[in-house]
C-alpha cells in the first residue's frame, strides 16, 4: 500500500467514526450515559451555544431527518420546507426525548409558525423562544438583540438552577473558538487540495453541531493532520455551495460524482456558523455582560442571511466576493423547497453571477428526495459546461 493510499485509509476511518458518532446522536447519548449531563437541542441560525454549554448542558443541534415523514403531515401544511417537517416528524416520533429542552429561534415564518407545534408534541419542560431582529441597522436593533440574550440567560438559570461563573463562560467560548477554528483551517485546505469528498465536509460539519466539543475538536485536529498530508487533486471543479442548509447526501454524492467539489457555502448550518469566534471583551468586568456584548457583536458581523435586512448586507456581493476568494468557478443554489426568503434572493444572484460570467445551477432540493436522473443529468452538464469553459472564466 502507497502512502498515499495509507492517507486516503487514514482519512475514510476517521470520518467513519465520526459519522457512527453523529448517527442517530450516538455520540449525545454516549455522553449523557458518560457525564450524567443534559443536552438542549437548538436549531440554527444563530443560537450562541456558548452561552447553552457555559451552563454545563450539552448544545445539540437539531438537523431534520432524511427519513420518510410519517406524521408531521397531519400536523402541517404543504407548504413547509421539508428541514421543519421532518424535525417534528422527530418530535411525533418521540426520537428527540432524550433531549432536556430545546432553543428555538424564530429566525422564519416556518420556524415561528411551527414552535407552538414542537412545544405541545414534546415532553420537553423547558422550550425557548428565540426572538431575532429582523432589520438590523434599526438603532433598537441591537438593545433588543442584547435583552433577547439576557433573557436567554435567565431562562437557562431558572431551568438549570445554575448560575455560571466567569469561568464557565471563559472555558465555554474557548472551546467552541477552538472548534471554529479547526473549521475553518479544514475548509483553508479543501479550497487548496479539495482532498475530502463533499459528503465527508459536510459530516465532518456536522460532527461540530452535534457532538460534545471537546470530543469533536480532537476528530477535526486528526483530519487536519490527515488532509494536510494529501496532494491537491486539480481535476476537481471548485465550487460555492449557496442555500440554507444540506441534508441531502444523494446531493452531496451527486456533486461528487461530477467531480464538482465545495469550496464555500454560505448555509447557516455550515459557514455562518463557523466564521467567526466569540470575542470577549476584557474592558467588560461584568462576565454575563461580556458574554452578551459577545454574542451581540458577532452577530452584526455575520454573513448575510435572507431573513434579515440590512443596507450593507449585500447578499450578492457576498456571493460573488466569496467565488472569487475561493477560487470557486461556478455556484450550486441548492435551496429547499418552500424556503421563500432565499428563493427571493435567487434571481439577484444569479444576475450578478451572469454579468461576472460566472455558472450557476439552481436545484430544488427538499431533505427526503433521492437524486432524480434528471439533477444527475443537469449537473453533469454543468460540469461539462465549467470544463469546457477551461480556467478562464
Ligand atoms: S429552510 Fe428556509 S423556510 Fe425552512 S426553516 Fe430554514 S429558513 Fe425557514
Amino acid at each position: 500500500m502507497g502512502e498515499t493510499e495509507a492517507i486516503e485509509l487514514s482519512i475514510t476511518e476517521i470520518i467513519t467514526r465520526l459519522n457512527t458518532e453523529i448517527t442517530d446522536y450516538t455520540g449525545v447519548k454516549k455522553w449523557q450515559e458518560q457525564t450524567g449531563g443534559q443536552a438542549v437541542g437548538w436549531l440554527p441560525p444563530d443560537v450562541p451555544v456558548e452561552i447553552i454549554a457555559a451552563f454545563g448542558l450539552l448544545p445539540v443541534a437539531i438537523l431534520g431527518s432524511q427519513a420518510e415523514v410519517k406524521m408531521a403531515s397531519a400536523h402541517l401544511p404543504n407548504y413547509v420546507c421539508s428541514y421543519m417537517r421532518s424535525s417534528l416528524d422527530l418530535v411525533l416520533q418521540d426520537k428527540l426525548n432524550f433531549l432536556a429542552g430545546l432553543i428555538f429561534p424564530q429566525g422564519c415564518d416556518a420556524k415561528k409558525h411551527i414552535t407552538d407545534l414542537f412545544e405541545r408534541n414534546s415532553q420537553w419542560t423547558f422550550l425557548h423562544r428565540q426572538l431575532l431582529p429582523k432589520q438590523l441597522d434599526r438603532p433598537s436593533s441591537r438593545v433588543y438583540f442584547a435583552q433577547e440574550i439576557r433573557r436567554l440567560i435567565s431562562e437557562l438559570k431558572r431551568f438549570s438552577g445554575v448560575d455560571p461563573t466567569e469561568e464557565d463562560y471563559r472555558m465555554a467560548v474557548t472551546g467552541y473558538n477552538l472548534n471554529r477554528g479547526l473549521l475553518r483551517q479544514i475548509v483553508e485546505i479543501q479550497q487548496k487540495k479539495r482532498t475530502l469528498s463533499n459528503e465527508q465536509f459536510f459530516a465532518i460539519v456536522k460532527s461540530a453541531l452535534l457532538l460534545p466539543v471537546a470530543q469533536c475538536n480532537v476528530y477535526l485536529a486528526e483530519i487536519i493532520d490527515a488532509v494536510s498530508a494529501e496532494s491537491a487533486d486539480e481535476t476537481k471543479i471548485p465550487l460555492v455551495l449557496s442555500g440554507t442548509i444540506v441534508e441531502s447526501w444523494e446531493l452531496l454524492r451527486t456533486l461528487d460524482e461530477f467531480g464538482l467539489t465545495i469550496v464555500g457555502d454560505d448555509l447557516y448550518a455550515g459557514y455562518r456558523y463557523y466564521n467567526q469566534d466569540l470575542l470577549l471583551d476584557e474592558g467588560i468586568r461584568d462576565p454575563e455582560e461580556r458574554i452578551v456584548a459577545a454574542v451581540v457583536k458577532r452577530h452584526y458581523g455575520q454573513i448575510p442571511y435572507s431573513n434579515y435586512f440590512a443596507k450593507d448586507l449585500d447578499k450578492k456581493a457576498f456571493i460573488l466576493d466569496l467565488a472569487a476568494r475561493t477560487g470557486a468557478r461556478g455556484v450550486v443554489f441548492a435551496l429547499l423547497k418552500f424556503c421563500d426568503a432565499v428563493d427571493y434572493d435567487y434571481p439577484l444572484i444569479k444576475e450578478a453571477l451572469a454579468e461576472q460570467k460566472i455558472p450557476s445551477i439552481k436545484l430544488e432540493i427538499e431533505f427526503q428526495s433521492a437524486a432524480s436522473g434528471q439533477l444527475k443529468t443537469r449537473l453533469q452538464a454543468f460540469a461539462e459546461i465549467i470544463r469546457g469553459r477551461g480556467n478562464g472564466i
